[in-house]
């Protein structure tokens, strides 16, 4: 989003336009920052040919994943629905990862029916693998070699004590079973969480990947999770990606020399490829002044963007209705009943009721971490595409609300004596 001629626009469309098409609030997406990402990515591991498998749960919306896939990427998912969702929207199976966590064996066997690249990451799942295909289906082994990553301990996952992976001290008991039934492990795996850094993080964990890759005769891929920390404050430290795919590609090459053949080299993103290019268009319904604070209430809230309330994340907010007003305080605030803060105390252009708020970074877990909490309707979903906005969600509508709801007869006033 930047300034155009005293207005904010998106590729030349002016924001405040897409809101007047598309009602408020609405998600808007910039497909070129999502393509910039994705290829300053891939470019950062050069000569290095990385494997990107996006990880849609940050936004499932099945346009994006086919930009992502005209670009040439891959799928990361996390439910058989997103594997389902891919499909639709164009992957071919051998695209896609399927990377769940405490699903049942049933889900596993819908997957490996579809044909996607299963991901195991316990060794009760493995032993039922095994036990169900032998040596007939490849798996990949997610490991979790006990990084803590990022500083957030919500989205951390490589601890001690996460539930995530197959911890890298059980790696004898992994080969006995694989061994037991000749399960071929095609990949290695480890996702530590999100907000990393330092490119020694990821060195750190690929080493240990690449000592248990010795145990480990019929690899075709390690895979390296995600983690990349982007911007949301101005000025922010990010992932130095350059730095990390230097050392990385380097790193990785020697080890492929190791092992005795080249193995493809994948990650699997989500917030790094759709953060920056998403936004929440608000509306200020009220400006609410109380003894200690100036409130702007607006129509959304935590039922449309949790990741304040739930991980006190920050989400920069511009008023793009009034670029040259005057700066002043305010905590913005959702319409929802609790406790429903978006930014508190922010310095804003003077807003007025009626005016658009911007909540930045709305790209990832946004749209998909939505709800109908209070009975609002999740938010319209816009793409901006070489230059011209287009509607990729509907708004949700009062049937939304009550399609799948049964009202039994029973309670039926008419039949009942009241
Ligand atoms: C959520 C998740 C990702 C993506 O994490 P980001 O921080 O959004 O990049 C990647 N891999 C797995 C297995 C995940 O669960």
């Amino acid at each position: 989003m930047e300034l155009v001629n005293g207005q904010y626009c998106i590729q030349g469309v002016p924001v405040l336009d897409i809101c007047k098409s598309y009602g408020s609030p609405v998600y808007v997406y910039d497909a070129q920052k999502i393509r910039q990402q994705y290829h300053a990515l891939k470019e950062a591991f050069n000569p290095l040919d990385v494997q990107i498998k996006y990880a849609c749960k940050a936004l499932t919306n099945m346009n994006i994943m086919r930009l992502l896939r005209n670009e040439g990427s891959g799928l990361d998912t996390v439910s058989i629905q997103e594997v389902l969702l891919g499909l639709e929207a164009g992957f071919r199976p051998e695209e896609i990862l399927y990377t769940p966590n405490c699903v049942s064996f049933d889900e596993i066997r819908q997957a490996v029916e579809i044909g996607v690249h299963i991901n195991i990451d316990n060794i009760s799942i493995l032993e039922q693998f095994g036990n169900s295909y032998g040596g007939d289906v490849p798996c990949c082994i997610r490991i979790n070699p006990h990084i803590m990553a990022g500083g957030n301990t919500h989205i951390s996952v490589g601890h001690i004590d996460s539930k995530f992976g197959i911890s890298i001290y059980q790696i004898p008991h992994v080969v006995r079973v694989m061994k037991t039934y000749g399960i071929r492990v095609n990949g290695l795996h480890m996702h530590t969480g999100s907000d990393i850094l330092d490119a020694q993080v990821f060195l750190n964990g690929a080493e240990l990947l690449f000592n248990a890759a010795r145990e480990f005769p019929d690899l075709e891929f390690m895979d390296f999770g995600s983690g990349f920390k982007v911007a949301y404050r101005e000025g922010d430290v990010t992932t130095n990606i350059k730095q990390i795919g230097a050392e990385i590609a380097h790193r990785f090459q020697a080890f492929c020399d190791e092992y005795g053949r080249d193995l493809e080299l994948w990650f699997e993103p989500g917030k790094f490829l759709v953060s920056e290019a998403g936004f929440l268009l608000v509306e200020a319904n009220v400006i609410k002044q109380t003894t200690s604070t100036v409130f702007v209430g607006v129509d959304s809230g935590q039922n449309h963007l949790i990741r304040p309330m739930m991980y006190d994340a920050y989400h920069h907010i511009t008023n793009i209705s009034n670029p040259d007003g005057t700066q002043r305080v305010y905590s913005v605030v959702g319409y929802i009943c609790e406790t429903d803060t978006l930014g508190y105390d922010r310095l804003l252009n003077e807003v007025r009721e009626g005016d658009i708020l911007a909540l930045h970074n709305a790209g990832a877990y946004g749209y998909s971490m939505s709800s109908n909490y209070n009975s609002r309707f999740r938010p319209a979903e816009v793409l901006v595409y070489e230059g011209r906005a287009h509607l990729i969600r509907k708004r949700e509508q009062f049937e939304d609300l009550t399609r799948n709801q049964v009202l039994i007869d029973v309670l039926d006033a008419e039949k009942v004596d009241v």
